[in-house]
Order: C-alpha cells, then sequence, then structure tokens
C-alpha cells in the first residue's frame, strides 16, 4: 500500500456537488453558459462584495505582474506603482488582436495570464516603463503616429 490519499477539504462528496461535477465534465459549454449567468445575478445582488473582490483580485494580480518586471522602470528607475506601463518592446501592440477583435494584453487579466503561463513570452515582449518614458518612446518612435 502507498500513502494514503489526501482528499482536498474542499473537495466535497456530497451528491449534489458530485452531480454537478460530473454535468460540468459532460457539458462545459452549457455548464460555463450557466455559471455565468448565476455568476451575474449574484454579482447584481452582492454588488459591494463584488466590487471588493474585483478591486482585491485586481490589485493582486497588478502587483505580481509588476514584481515579475522588477518593479520599476527599465529606462530610468522610477519606482512609483501608480505611474507604472507595460511596454510592448516591438511596439506591436496595436497589431495583436484577441478573438474578440480587441487588443489582446490591454487587460491586466490578459497580461497576468501571460506572465503565468509564459514567463519566457512575457519577457521578450514587454518591458516595464514609467509613464513618462513610455510617452517619450512612443513619440520619438512614433509608434502611434497621430501626425502631431
Ligand atoms: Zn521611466
Amino acid at each position: 500500500m502507498g500513502a494514503p490519499r489526501i482528499v482536498s477539504p474542499t473537495y466535497s462528496t456530497n451528491p449534489s456537488a458530485i452531480k454537478q461535477r460530473r454535468y460540468i465534465k459532460n457539458h462545459p459549454k452549457k455548464w460555463r453558459k450557466i455559471h455565468y449567468k448565476s455568476n451575474k445575478k449574484w454579482a447584481k445582488n452582492n454588488r459591494e462584495v463584488y466590487l471588493k473582490c474585483k478591486r482585491d483580485d485586481y490589485r493582486k494580480k497588478t502587483a505580481e505582474v509588476w514584481e515579475f518586471f522588477g518593479n520599476k522602470c527599465v529606462k530610468c528607475g522610477f519606482n512609483d506603482p501608480d505611474c507604472f506601463e507595460l511596454d510592448h518592446i516591438n511596439g506591436e501592440g496595436h497589431t495583436e488582436k484577441n478573438s474578440r477583435g480587441s487588443k489582446k494584453y490591454a487587460t491586466m487579466d490578459a497580461k497576468y495570464k501571460l506572465v503565468k503561463t509564459n514567463p519566457v513570452l512575457a519577457k521578450t515582449k514587454f518591458q516595464l516603463l514609467c509613464a513618462n518614458c513610455n510617452k517619450k518612446k512612443q513619440r520619438q518612435l512614433h509608434e502611434y503616429w497621430n501626425g502631431k
């Protein structure tokens, strides 16, 4: 006999939980829809909690992303997180689209996901700049040329 199997306390064994897990496994798409609906309803009825969760989540993810990129501007060393911006090293940010047609890494969620799933790509793709250095780079390289 090997070591005893550790059962996670959150992994409920009550029948309805088992039934639900089976449903999720067999109907992932349907489940996503149901889940989305009930989440939305919950968020509407628990607005304050929902917003706090969202805020905390965003803060946590942002802090982790900044930490990953060294917590300071790579050009000038400025280290106030409120002024950090993630810069596409090669300036291709406006050409990358996600499946819905908007900018691929526009949201902090997307950046966080990239950092977590593909840190090597994240490091070659992005660098941490402060708002000033990022603006300067855009102007100097005409990354977002608008005739000015
Ligand atoms: Zn800077």
